[in-house]
């Protein structure tokens, strides 16, 4: 039986359209997703929507429609998305809507039980974050990720879970790696808030302020359980969790490893509440938390108020899905905020794929078509180290996340195979030997690229024909990234 894999996106709000910050974590998380599932692993994907946020409410009430209308049309949006960019998720949560999701909700909530209790709170909250800031977080008396939303005072009776009882516990699983947070200087973040002190964190609020909207908490219908602590669980709950499923016991408690991929701006959720409720629940814990930056435009963050959010679909109508996913994993750093412009997409369009990948595959694949059956018993050797230099190269990357770097390997490989080429000069010498080799690395290039360039793999796999190990017949490649007028 093959080992499982659980890989996950976080669940974006659904109060704006989907923008290219989630289009990233999207292709990351695919790029992972699909590279285990090459390298023979059972894996198991998921991402979705956050539903039950109160600034999706008020995104709602803005718009003028119904919540429940308004939260499903949206998901939808995000739903779409993930199509278009050809993400290979297995499920698609949807936090107000699935049933999974509200039974786990409240299972996990009764199974924490010892660790949540009532009291009198006041204090800030943040309807971007949805959470709330303490005195020493706050830059110029306003949130730092949200300067231009005002804080809102709320003082009421809500449920807490006992954060505090877990700092000792959290600080020795992140500080061993045992739960590994991905880069280091995120570790390092979070170890430094656990040594700042954890407080007990609010994990409900009333009926009115929730303005009934949200997952109630379990025997209690005076309140609604804070977003996070219900959107934390739609990672098992996509596994059916409150059943117990053989999913859940495969892909969850028996899993080789479990991955969260998220943006730096929530890693204090996965990195700490998570594996706290958790470890309260009785309940495994992930393996890696991967933290991405964000996309920036001129070097400040997307937002609606600056008007400079890009919308990826956009993008993939102009220069295809293959040409979305190269560019955000092989030109946006996966840890440091990294800037986005159209111009540098279509530069590395234009290079990288139509002159790189698609004018490769078009050469070989047109020498092989012509030179008809295609026979040979050994591959070149310098051919053969390549290809397994640039496998062990990219299996390092992957294993440290830096998936820019894998990406770069495997488009080394095509940049190697276009000076062997003009070398070679096969279409001079119509030497059948070297193109056979050509073809033997277009295809083990193809499987490098499959999981950034899907599409354009398939294409160039489903193009050469196998009829024995050592005997191909090829068809020409039309071109995989026409060129940009
Ligand atoms: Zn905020």
């Amino acid at each position: 039986m093959s080992e499982k894999f659980f890989i996950s996106t976080a669940i974006p709000y659904v109060n704006a359209k989907p923008h290219i910050g989630f289009a990233l974590e999207l292709a990351q998380a695919d790029f992972i997703a699909r590279y285990k599932r090459s390298h023979g692993k059972d894996v198991f994907f998921v991402t979705g929507t956050d539903d039950n946020a109160l600034k999706n409410v008020q995104a709602a009430e803005d718009a003028g429609l119904p919540v429940e209308k308004f939260v499903h049309d949206q998901a939808k949006r995000f739903k779409e998305l993930a199509e278009k960019l050809n993400i290979s998720n297995d499920y698609f949560i949807e936090t107000s809507i699935d049933p999974k999701h509200i039974e786990g909700a409240q299972k996990l909530w009764k199974a924490a039980g010892k660790d949540i209790y009532k009291k009198e709170y006041a204090g800030l909250y943040c309807v971007g974050c949805e959470e709330f800031k303490t005195e020493k977080e706050l830059v110029n008396g306003r949130c730092n990720e949200h300067p231009d939303r005002d804080l809102v005072k709320v003082s009421e009776e809500n449920y807490f879970f006992k954060l505090s009882s877990y700092e000792k516990k959290l600080k020795e699983l992140i500080k061993s790696d045992k739960l590994k947070i991905v880069p280091e200087s995120r570790k390092n973040e979070m170890l430094s808030f656990i040594e700042s002190g954890l407080e007990d964190f609010s994990v409900s609020r009333s009926v009115e302020r929730a303005r009934g909207w949200g997952i109630p908490v379990p025997e209690d219908d005076s309140q609604i359980q804070y977003v996070w602590f219900d959107a934390l669980s739609n990672y098992i709950n996509s596994l059916d969790y409150a059943n117990k499923s053989e999913k859940f016991e495969n892909y969850w408690e028996n899993a080789e490893e479990i991955v969260h991929v998220i943006g730096k701006g929530i890693s204090r959720f996965h990195a700490i509440y998570w594996p706290a409720m958790l470890l309260s629940a009785g309940v495994r814990l992930p393996d890696t938390v991967f933290v991405h930056g964000y996309v920036t435009i001129d070097n400040q963050k997307m937002s609606k108020s600056l008007g400079n959010v890009i919308d990826p679909v956009t993008l993939i109508e102009k220069y295809g899905t293959d040409a979305v996913r190269y560019f955000l994993t092989r030109h946006i750093n996966p840890f440091e905020d990294s800037d986005f412009s159209e111009e540098r997409l279509a530069e590395a369009y234009q290079a990288d794929l139509a002159n790189g990948l698609g004018n490769f595959a078009s050469r070989v694949s047109t020498l092989a078509a012509e030179a008809g059956e295609l026979t040979s018993s050994k591959v070149d050797g310098q051919i053969e180290s390549e290809i397994e230099n640039a496998r062990k190269n990219i299996e390092n990357a992957v294993s440290q996340f830096r998936i820019h770097e894998a990406v770069a390997a495997a488009w080394n490989l095509i940049h190697f195979g276009d000076g062997y080429i003009d070398k070679k000069k096969p279409w001079e010498s119509k030497d059948k030997k070297v193109i056979f080799d050509l073809v033997v690395l277009l295809d083990n290039i193809a499987s490098l690229v499959a999981p950034v360039v899907p599409n354009a793999a398939d294409k160039i796999t489903s193009a050469i024909n196998w009829k024995d190990k050592d005997r191909i017949s090829v068809k020409k490649i039309e071109a995989l990234f026409p060129r940009l007028e």
